[in-house]
């Protein structure tokens, strides 16, 4: 940047020549022009030297400049800028909130606070541009209290009806999980732009109120706005959480009307939107559409799909991609990669990405990194060298960890690990009804009765609930929830009627019952009958009564039963159907009688 550096003649001795005034014009001018063109701190430093000689710091606008040019930049210092502005006379209230944007743009918003309190005591005038950066710096620490005090202060001084302020004050509430606030300031607003629509709609998103998102989405549709990137990326969101592919797609569709051209993030998403709705394929396609432009978080999110739907070796290779193209991966990237071995049985490859991550990448494990691990080697059948994982971890192993290594027990019949690693959770007193059925199960496999019956009876005494277990399925864009022994849908009587004569096809295939995991005490033919109502048997009979043809997709909230697991692979068989089940841990495709998991999940 030889051209931003002035040279010492050009600016000794201005006294010397005459047109005294015209000539330092003209130097201002040059040096505050030059000021624009700035990419580097010394540059800067250089100018900000230059113009203390001319004299020109001690002009409040011009300082504004120099605290602007030296906060607002990616090469700026904060530091630097604050000593610009602590030698300022009674700074403007621009420099004030340049220096409050600052803070909060450079992640330092402790500090935007604070200067916003110094503002306040200094009397100095706080204008409509003040309150949106230090809502900001509110949102950013979640610091609800001083958000309400800010809130009064706008009330107070009259700003309340300002639009920015008002979308700043939304996205506050929104990122204080405020949610009545948030929405109430929305309500209120007589005037509304696409940013406040916008604001709810992710506050929503962010917080997991997918339902109330949508709603307001239809809302938005029907008043006739225009969607922009963040609405339509929240939305794509409420969608992958939803299994909502139809809604999906309408909202795919809309993007292409909407937007001039998909950045990173609106590709990302709707990858992350294809894969989590069980569509790989459409995921993968953008995927390799998308060229040059892929981010640390496009591989993360693609990568994670893979490993959701077993598809491990393909993970690894975009993975292998990602590092050849030389994006440095983080730790959250590690988590994905690690499960897609784990999911995949990819023993040998998950171990030497483990160590990779930590010799090669420096990082340093995390728990869930263990998780990980434990269930790659649990999965495999090497319990022995899971325990030993667990027992060498540096922290304190969590619930999770010995959950993966009771459910690896489970699969491969080994009672005596599967008794610590129940004992341990139990001890720990994170135990939920599942850990009790696998307990369960396993002194069942070894038929030890007196023990499964004492698992039974600890149970009961502490009263655990479980969850109730609900599976969520989409027709016609209409999404349609059922919860286990459900007889509220409107079709209910001709859903259990299906699911009677789907009952008798299955005999015929010679399914039979699996009610190991019903714990309650209760007769055979009772067991039969609340397995019969699983919330998931519920949707597929829906989903048969209500389509002829295509893959039935369903989510639900915990992991699937062995007997629905068994039922769903003959109902792909009997109907000739695929089936598509997202369980809590992964993707199920069921075609042709046979799951895509291998029976591993
Ligand atoms: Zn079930
Ligand atoms: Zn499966």
């Amino acid at each position: 940047m030889g051209s931003l550096v002035l040279s010492q003649t050009h600016f000794c001795n201005p006294l010397e020549s005459g047109g005294l005034m015209a000539e330092l014009k003209v130097k201002e001018q040059e040096c505050f022009s030059l000021l624009k063109k700035c990419a580097t701190m010394d540059e800067f430093k250089h100018l900000h030297a230059q113009s203390v000689k001319l004299g020109l710091d001690q002009d409040v606008r011009r300082a504004g400049d120099l605290v602007a040019a030296c906060a607002l930049s990616v090469w700026g210092s904060m530091d630097y800028a604050r000593s610009i502005f602590d030698r300022t006379d009674n700074p403007n209230p621009f420099i004030w909130n340049t220096m409050i944007r600052g803070y909060v743009e450079k992640g330092e918003p402790e500090e935007a606070l604070l200067l916003f309190r110094d503002m306040t005591e200094a009397d100095a005038s706080v204008d409509n541009f003040t309150f949106p950066f230090v809502l900001k710096g509110c949102a950013h620490l979640s610091a609800l209290k001083e958000g309400i005090q800010v809130h009064g202060l706008i009330l107070k001084l009259d700003f309340g009806s300002d639009l920015f302020i008002q979308n700043s004050l939304i996205s506050m509430y929104g990122r204080c999980g405020e949610v009545m606030s948030c929405r109430q300031v929305f309500d209120l607003m007589p005037l509304k732009n696409v940013a406040s629509w916008s604001a709810v709609i992710s506050a929503y998103t962010k917080m997991g109120l997918y339902s109330k998102a949508l709603r307001l989405f239809e809302e938005m549709q029907i008043g006739g706005w225009k969607a922009d990137v963040s609405t339509l990326v929240s939305m794509l969101s409420v969608c992958a959480h939803l299994n909502a592919l139809d809604l999906g797609r309408c909202i795919h569709g809309a993007a292409v009307r909407n937007l001039v051209q998909f950045n990173v993030i609106v590709y990302t998403s709707l990858i992350d939107m294809y894969v989590k709705c069980g569509c790989l394929q459409k995921g993968l396609q953008l995927f390799n559409k998308m060229s040059k432009i892929k981010n640390l978080h496009t591989y993360s999110v693609m990568i994670s799909g893979l490993a959701l739907h077993g598809r491990g070796k393909e993970a690894l290779d975009i993975f292998f991609d990602m590092l050849a193209a030389g994006v440095d991966p983080d730790e959250t990237v590690y988590t994905s990669v690690l499960s897609a071995c784990s999911h995949s049985g990819l023993v040998d490859e998950g171990l030497h990405c483990f160590d990779k991550m930590r010799v090669q990448h420096k990082i340093v494990p995390t728990m869930q990194h263990y998780v990980c691990l434990v269930d790659l080697l649990g999965r495999a059948g090497m319990l022995d060298e899971a325990h030993e994982v667990i027992q060498r971890m540096p922290m304190l192993p969590n619930d999770v960890v010995w959950r993966c290594l009771l459910s690896a027990c489970r699969v491969h019949h080994n009672a005596a690990i599967g008794e610590l690693a129940g004992r341990k959770l139990f001890e720990l007193d994170q135990q939920c009804v599942g850990d009790y059925v696998l307990l369960s199960n396993i002194y069942a496999q070894a038929q030890r009765w007196d023990d499964m019956a004492a698992v039974r009876k600890m149970m009961v005494q502490k009263c655990l609930i479980q969850v109730p277990g609900f599976s969520v399925l989409e027709v016609n864009k209409i999404l349609h929830k059922f919860v286990s022994q459900d007889k509220s849908h409107p079709q209910s009587d001709e859903i259990y009627e299906t699911l009677h004569q789907i009952g008798w096809q299955l005999k015929f295939e010679g399914y039979r019952p699996d009610t190991s995991e019903i714990l309650f005490d209760v007769d055979e033919e009772e067991k039969q009958r609340l397995l019969a109502g699983h919330s998931q048997k519920l949707a597929i009979a829906f989903a048969l009564i209500s389509t002829t043809s295509g893959p039935i997709r369903i989510t639900k909230n915990l992991r699937m039963c062995n007997d629905c697991h068994l039922t769903t692979a003959l109902i792909s068989k009997i109907f000739k159907r695929e089936i598509i089940v997202r369980d809590r841990n992964r993707f199920h495709h069921f075609k042709e009688g046979v799951c895509s998991c291998k029976n591993y999940w």
